[in-house]
Formats: structure tokens, sequence, C-alpha cells
């Protein structure tokens, strides 16, 4: 759309600055202000016709490592070529804004239904699915979008959009280059998920959530070296919940922080009377990762709680890592720096490459569970394991098998060479109380003070 011409009188100058207001300086596409102001429009336009529009939001997927491989003018050509083409594959009639970063956006008059928005999504997904020419070199991208039909996902500009950017969020969280649009079931299962929040954010702040430990042993004797620290939450009416819900449930909702630091608290807290030998290990969430005052927060609880962060580990996963690496780097480090030791989750299901691993100083890996369950069983599965133990030898890594639950298992793995295991054939998870009390029978130093007393 033109922007209006300027009053006669008015400056030039004045006319410009509103034309940039509503422009995107570099693909020269409208801006957010001209979609919102654009999808108003087309609202009040169909307010006494009921035909529906659509709005779109398309994210281009892994374009951020892009950028920092081959620089921000490639990136800046790259969205350039992305605006381009698709200007020129949109229908008539519709138009196509640039939000911020990787994000573009578009107002699709004529397409009334969920079918007709899956279509149009197909098609711009091959067009910039196409290799994009950087003079030197060609690279290939992906992309991910969200739709959503007004007005059932939303009568307000503001609705419309957060309905769009859901259907996107969970494009994103499928994987890459798919295609959601908004929908019935989604609208309820956001409306469960805000109970669940609430409920959640209730518990915290009646500390009604728990954390609960599992030792971690040494496989060659039994004996426990430490405990990792699992949150655990037993709703009244919900009854168990399971933190593989409410952990992504708090860092969706932004108060994975909230909940982090309570269950550090407590854990840290248990810890301190556990036998100075014995460390704590602490899951982080991939959102805490992404935020820079993290170790500042974690070191400040250690101290309040007087537990020494030598005796403290810190679990992240391999896709946390990578997701915001510049981030993940600064909080690894300060925390390393101050003692906390680094422990690679999930090791093995992630999203990384080796190559990159390498740029990271960790102190311990976890093999994930996938891998140990099926070692008796799967010669695939035992050659994996030994490569990861001979690679973490090699790097000075030390090895935990995560979900070990049989003795051949952990024979196995002994015969293997993996020093240190966790799983039901040690111990499940228990409340800080019985914790101790298996400490008293399965710890040298717990049993001894015992008989002293
Ligand atoms: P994780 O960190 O990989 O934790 C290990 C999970 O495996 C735990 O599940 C544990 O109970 C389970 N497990 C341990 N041994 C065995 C076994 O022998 N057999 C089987 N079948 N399972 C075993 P849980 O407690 O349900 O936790 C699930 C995930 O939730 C954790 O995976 C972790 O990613 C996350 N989580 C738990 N607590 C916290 C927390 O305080 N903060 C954060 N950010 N994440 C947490
Ligand atoms: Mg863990
Ligand atoms: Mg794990």
């Amino acid at each position: 759309m033109k922007p209006a011409t300027p009053p006669l009188g008015a400056s030039p100058s004045q006319h410009e600055l509103q034309t940039m207001a509503y422009t995107d300086p570099l693909t020269g596409l409208g801006n957010r202000y001209r979609l919102r102001d654009r999808v108003r429009q087309l609202a009040s336009e169909r307010a006494d016709d009921p035909a529906p529009f659509t709005i779109g939001i398309a994210n281009l997927d892994g374009f951020k490592p892009i950028n920092d491989l081959f620089g921000t003018a490639a990136g800046d050509e790259i969205l350039c070529q992305v605006a381009h083409r698709l200007k020129a594959c949109i229908p008539d009639g519709a138009t196509v804004t640039r939000h911020d970063g990787d994000e573009f956006a578009f107002i699709l008059p004529l397409v009334f239904e969920r079918g007709g928005a899956e279509k149009i999504g197909q098609m711009m997904r091959e067009v910039l699915s196409a290799p994009y020419d950087l003079g030197d070199r060609n690279v290939r991208l992906s992309a991910s979008f969200g739709f959503a039909v007004y007005p059932f996902a939303g009568e307000e500009f503001e609705d419309l959009l957060k309905s769009a950017e859901t259907a996107l969020y969970r494009s994103k969280r499928r994987g890459r280059g798919q295609i959601t649009v908004y929908s019935q079931e989604i609208a309820l299962e956001m409306k469960r998920a805000t109970q669940l929040e609430q409920t959640l954010r209730n518990a915290i702040i009646t500390d009604a959530v728990d954390v609960h430990f599992q030792p971690i042993v040494r496989i060659s004797d039994g004996v426990p070296v430490g405990f990792e620290a699992l949150a655990r939450w037993i709703d009244p009416d919900l009854g168990f919940v399971s933190p593989s819900v409410f952990v992504p449930l708090a860092e969706e909702r932004g108060f994975i922080d909230m909940l982090s630091e309570t269950l550090l608290r407590k854990a840290a807290e248990a810890a301190l009377s556990w036998p100075r030998d014995m460390f704590l290990s602490f899951n982080l969430s991939s959102a805490q990762l992404m935020d820079p005052g993290t170790a500042g927060n974690i070191l400040t609880i250690l101290r309040r709680v007087g537990l020494d962060p030598n005796r403290v580990e810190m679990e992240i996963t391999e896709t946390a890592v990578m997701t915001s690496a510049d981030t993940a780097h600064k909080i690894i480090a300060d925390l390393r720096a101050a003692g906390v030791r680094i422990s690679l989750d999930d090791f093995g299901t992630g999203q990384s490459s080796l190559g990159r691993l390498r740029d990271f100083t960790f102190d311990k890996v976890k093999i994930d569970r996938a891998f140990v369950s099926r070692i008796a069983t799967d010669r695939a599965s035992e050659h994996i394991i030994r490569a990861i133990i001979t690679m973490c030898d090699g790097l000075d890594l030390t090895v935990v098998a995560e979900g070990i639950e049989t003795d051949i298992e952990a024979m196995m793995l002994k015969a293997l060479g993996c020093k240190l295991g966790q799983g039901y054939l040690f111990g499940k998870p228990t409340d800080a109380a019985t914790a101790l009390a298996y400490l008293e029978s399965n710890h040298p130093e717990a049993r001894l003070r015992e008989r002293m007393e």
C-alpha cells in the first residue's frame, strides 16, 4: 500500500518520516506497524461482511548460525532475497512485511480457512527452500510457518498476531520447515496450559514443589558419590505431574527462574547434610542458558545456603548449549571459574556436532538412558557407548551412564570402562530424608560416623 500523500504545506521530511515509520529499511517491505494498520483496516472492512482472512508469520530456520558464520552482510543479503521471493510469490491483494530479525509476516485477504493457509504455506516453504546466492557460495535455508485465521483466532490485531506466533512456536518445536495453523485444539491446549501454569505458580509460592534425589554411584562398588536433584510436584487434584511437563511449561511461560531458584535452594540445603565428598548435580533448563543472569543467580544461592561451589555440578543438554552459544559459553565459563563443574546431560540424543561440542568445556558426560537400556540387547547401542567412553577418556571427561536398571547393564558398562552410574538398580529418586537414610547404609563415611556416634 502506498503511504498517503502529504497534505499541501507539510514539509517533505515529515512525509519521509511517516514512510520511514512504516518501512523496514533493509528490505523495503512494510514493517510491524504496516502489518498492524493493514490488519485493522481489513478487519473494519470485514465488520459487516463476515468473511474471514488470514495472517501468517514465517521464520527462517537456522538463520543465526549463518549470520555468525558468514557475517551480517551475507545475512542481510539473504533477508533481502527472502523479501524479494515472498513479494513475488504472494497472491494478489496480499501484503508481506518484515517483523524483525529473520521473521516475516503476511496478510492474506482471500484465504478463509486452514486448508488454504496450509497450501500457501507449502508454496512459500518451497520458494524459500531454493539455494540463496551469496556471490562466492550458495546456502540453503528452510522456514517455519504459523498462521491464524480472523476472526476465530483473534478479533483484535494483538490477539490474532499472538495466535499466529503460538502456531509458529508449535512449528518450531516440531523441527524445521513445519507449517501450523492456529486451531480449536491448539486453543484448548493453550487454555489447559494456562490453567496448569496458574496451579504451578501457586504451588511454587506455597512451597508445594519439592526436590528429590537420585544417587550417582561408582559402578565398581556401588558407593554413592553424588545425587542428582529432580523436581517433584504432586498436585491435590492433578496428582503427579512429571517434570518433563512442568519444567518446559515454566520455561515457555517465563518463570523458570523462579522455579529453578526455589529448587536449587532446597537441593543445596539438603546437600549440606551429606558427607563432604559428595556432590550435588542440578539440571539447568535451556531457557536459563540463554539468560546472562543465570551464573550470578546460581552462585548467589549457593553462597547464601553456604554450599561450596566445588561440590556442585550443573547438568545441561547439547541442544540447550547450541541454541544460544555465546551466552551459554559465558555462563559455563563463569560457573567453572567459581568451581562449579559442568555435566552434559542426555548425551547422544541432542542436536549437536562433535566439532561444535569441542568449543565448550565440560567436566562430565551423561550417556542417555536410550543407549544404556539397550546395551544388553542391541549391538549398535553397545558400540555407541564404547565409542563415547573412549572419546571421553581421551578428552579427560568423566562418564556417567544414566538409567541403569539391571545387573547385566551395570556389568557390561563396568567392563567397557564406565566409572559412574545412575538408575533404579542403585536407587530411585527419593525425598531428602530418605536420601539421608540411604547414605547411612551405603556411604562408608556416613556409616563410620554413625558407628562413632
Ligand atoms: P534427566 O535430567 O535426564 O533426569 C533423569 C530422568 O530419568 C529422571 O526423570 C529420573 O527419574 C529418570 N530415571 C533415572 N533412573 C532411571 C531408570 O533406571 N529407569 C528409568 N526408566 N528412569 C530413570 P524425571 O525425574 O521424570 O525427570 C525428567 C526430566 O525432567 C529430567 O531428565 C530433566 O531433564 C527434567 N528435570 C527434572 N528436574 C528438573 C529441574 O529441577 N530443573 C530442570 N531444569 N529440569 C529438571
Ligand atoms: Mg539430568
Ligand atoms: Mg538425563
